[in-house]
């Protein structure tokens, strides 16, 4: 993902100092705030998310495709209900 707008920034060395913008921790929310707002200017977003939902990706923990993992899972769970409720309601009305 050569346009991502997280490009190269690992090499920048700042994130030590004032925290992983991608893998923050619970002690530095304006991190995972930076993160996010570097997400919303990304021109690979949607791919990025996609690729998180990968089960066999790198990307299933931290802030990637503008969301943190805990955010993901939410998304994932809701959207699963909404298919299962999608399914019973298609299998009664049959
Ligand atoms: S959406 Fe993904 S590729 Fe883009 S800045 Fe965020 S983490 Fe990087």
């Amino acid at each position: 993902m050569d346009r991502a707008a997280c490009a190269g920034m690992a090499d920048k060395g700042d994130f030590r100092k004032n925290g992983d913008p991608f893998y923050p921790s619970s002690a530095a929310p304006e991190a995972a705030r930076e993160g996010k707002r570097i997400c919303a200017t990304c021109p690979v977003l949607a791919e990025c998310y996609a690729h998180s939902l990968d089960a066999s990706s790198s990307r299933q923990y931290g802030t990637f495709g503008g969301l943190s993992e805990e955010e993901r899972r939410t998304r994932q769970r809701l959207k699963q209900r909404a298919e299962a409720n999608e399914r019973r309601r298609k299998a009664k009305a049959a």
